[in-house]
């Protein structure tokens, strides 16, 4: 089912013994001004892309990925994609944009462990995810892309810049790894994490109206049941302190 609505389109992960997230592309397909929402794990850039030729997207109308973050799992496969869509921009919360630039790659792996895991696993080299960022996102702003509104939420807690992007007119939100279907949250526990302030960006996106959930990973949902977000902060509550 990778058609959400006539304008987003679903290109699930394809997780093995690491997850892969997953992507979505949003954009009216006569704009030809699509964005891509999250990439995937490393070595999924193919699988993507060619899944999103075979909804009948091209690729040339990608005009830029935004990732919700940029933990290992989301940006692992963006350099295949940038190879196979020259230009592409790439546009991110500026917490997370200032140390990818630098090279910083501790958001990326989340700790230690996984840095050196899949530095391993894939043959990576440090610095492998140092990436110019086009356009730094602060939280707040309203994206006109693709003949769509798209309203950004600095969203914190799983990570230090993870953003939300919400559609008010369609009650669409991607919310990256904040929370998921089944009443699941992201963990709390890697570099840039914090329990509270998770708390608190869960209740910001309680006060939305949420019809069609499209988190990073596991279950869409496309006719959430009121007050689903809020009462999952509820059940969180006691472990976010
Ligand atoms: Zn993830
Ligand atoms: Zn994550």
């Amino acid at each position: 089912m990778p058609k959400v609505t006539e304008y987003i389109t679903f290109i699930p992960g394809q997780d093995e013994d690491l997850p892969d997230s997953h992507a979505y592309v949003i954009g009216q397909h006569n704009s030809k001004d699509l964005t891509l929402v999250d990439a995937g794990l490393m070595g999924k850039g193919a699988y993507k892309l060619g899944a999103i030729q075979k909804e009948g997207l091209s690729l040339a109308d990608i005009k830029r990925v935004i990732m919700t973050h940029t933990h290992f799992d989301h940006i692992g496969c963006l350099g295949e994609i940038r190879q196979e869509i020259p230009g592409i921009e790439l546009w991110i919360h500026e917490a997370e944009a200032l140390p990818l630039e630098e090279g910083d790659e501790r958001t990326v792996y989340g700790m230690e462990a996984f840095r050196s895991m899949c530095q391993a696993q894939f043959r990576l080299k440090s610095s492998d995810f140092s990436f110019p960022v086009n356009r730094k996102l602060q939280g707040g702003e309203e994206l006109h892309i693709g003949g769509l509104t798209w309203e950004v939420l600095h969203i914190p807690g799983h990570s230090l810049g993870s953003i939300a992007l919400y559609n008010q007119a369609d009650k669409v939100l991607i919310p990256g790894d904040v929370v998921y279907a089944d009443f699941a949250i992201g963990r709390f526990d890697l570099h840039g994490a914090s329990g509270p302030i998770l708390g608190e960006s869960l209740a910001i996106l309680a006060e939305l109206d949420v019809e069609i959930l499209l988190p990073g990973h596991n279950s869409i949902i496309e006719d959430l049941e009121p007050d689903y977000i809020q009462k999952t902060a509820n059940m969180w509550e006691s472990y976010l302190t």
